[in-house]
């Protein structure tokens, strides 16, 4: 193992300028610190400021949300819903904690994300399937304008996860405003993060409905509580709010999460450079009708010199983080049997062949050079 500062994929990236604990301390010396507060409040709202959500619910991970945004649309025991198949498995989880059916959709080449053409062979087979969940992977945007189209045409409901999107917009507007719920995940990994965290925003054109089904997700992410002196419940409930503390964080993160898009554009463009006379290695497909965070850089590689693997035991060896592109979830043992729409394999040939390259918000140039040129070495 080299003896160099280690390189990671992705890692939390505080502000330079302290942002994160004011706030922190603002819940210190109110003695807020939990369960709920002014950062809670404060940080729903600035994160509708910043995305252009509606009303939106600040929840204890991701995970929680998409859990949340599935209860919120109605799902039911034995409902299927359109999953993509190329995203992490937490993307689809919840809906298996529902007693629901995932159903995969391949992805396209052009997108990395939900194939239309994929999601219209499914809604031929399943016509009355009433939830599509929606990823934008690595911060590319997925297809909406057709993707929403199919939706629209069958009636269902979009969940839209932009765990990894956040700060990335689709013909202008950003990213997890799209789909009737939509949701942000602030996991350590992430654009930005609270330490973990996560939130359910509501764009249901009907204000007062959007209002409602965040309200609702309150309630079910603090145990169900019915408005009674007593402990009364009515229905099952969740410890999924988010910490007075934790939002704190998330606050001063908002700050600064356009910077934090600029340098993961930058690194990506670095790359690009770094790249441009290696033809065996392509980029991946960002800024279509869309400009991506960048969140990772991933790349695809074609030819028969260098594969996957040997990038990531060439990084690994000097103390660099790498991995592979999330493999897809028809092929994971826990999901064996789940049904499957797409005749091309788009997400397993683009597994079979991509890596996604250390993106943190933190390296130098010096960094970056290093990266680029082990990677680069293997074409000697
Ligand atoms: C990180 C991530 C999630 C889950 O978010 P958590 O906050 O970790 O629960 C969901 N979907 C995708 C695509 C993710 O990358």
């Amino acid at each position: 193992m080299s003896e160099n500062k280690r390189i990671f994929l992705s890692s939390p990236h505080m502000s330079d300028e302290g942002y994160e604990k004011e706030y922190i301390n603002l819940a210190f010396d109110t003695n807020w610190i939990a369960p709920l507060g002014q950062n809670v409040d404060g940080f729903e709202n600035e994160l509708c400021a910043y995305t252009g959500a509606k009303y939106a619910a600040a929840l204890s991970a991701g995970t929680a949300a998409i859990h949340l945004a599935l209860k919120a649309a109605g799902i039911k025991p034995g409902d299927r819903v359109f999953c993509p198949t190329l995203t992490f498995s937490a993307t689809v989880n919840p809906v298996v904690y529902e007693n629901a059916i995932p159903v995969f959709i391949d992805c396209d080449e052009e997108t990395w994300n939900m194939s239309p053409k994929a999601l219209e062979k499914a809604f031929e087979k399943y016509p009355d399937t009433k939830f599509v969940a929606v990823a934008h992977l690595y911060g590319l945007a997925a297809d909406m304008d057709e993707i929403m189209r199919i939706c629209r045409e069958h009636n269902a409901v979009i969940i839209e996860d932009a765990a990894e999107s956040l700060g990335t917009t689709y013909k202008g507007k950003m990213t997890g405003t799209f789909g009737e719920y939509g949701i942000y995940s602030f996991n350590g990994n992430k654009i930005i993060t609270t330490s973990g965290g996560g939130a359910l925003v509501c764009n249901l054109a009907d204000d007062e409905k959007a209002e409602e089904r965040i309200k609702k997700a309150r309630f079910w992410a603090t145990q169900s509580r019915d408005p009674a002196r007593h402990y009364q419940h009515s229905e099952i409930g969740y410890n999924y709010r988010m910490s007075n503390i934790v939002a704190g964080i998330g606050r001063g993160q908002l700050k600064v999460l356009n910077e934090r898009v600029a340098k993961k554009r930058y690194i990506f463009d670095f790359y690009k450079k770094a790249f441009a006379d290696i033809a065996d290695i392509h980029m991946m497909p960002i800024d279509r009708d869309s400009v991506s965070n960048c969140w990772l850089t991933c790349i695809t590689l074609t030819g028969d010199r260098v594969k996957p693997l040997d990038i990531l035991l060439a990084l690994e060896k000097e103390n660099i983080e790498a991995r592979p592109i999330w493999k897809p979830l028809h092929l994971q043992p826990v999901f064996e049997g789940c049904d499957y729409f797409g005749e091309e394999h788009t997400a397993q040939k683009i597994f079979d062949c991509g890596v996604c390259l250390p993106s943190d918000t933190k390296m130098t140039d010096e960094e970056l050079e290093r990266v680029a040129s082990i990677v680069k070495f293997l074409w000697k």
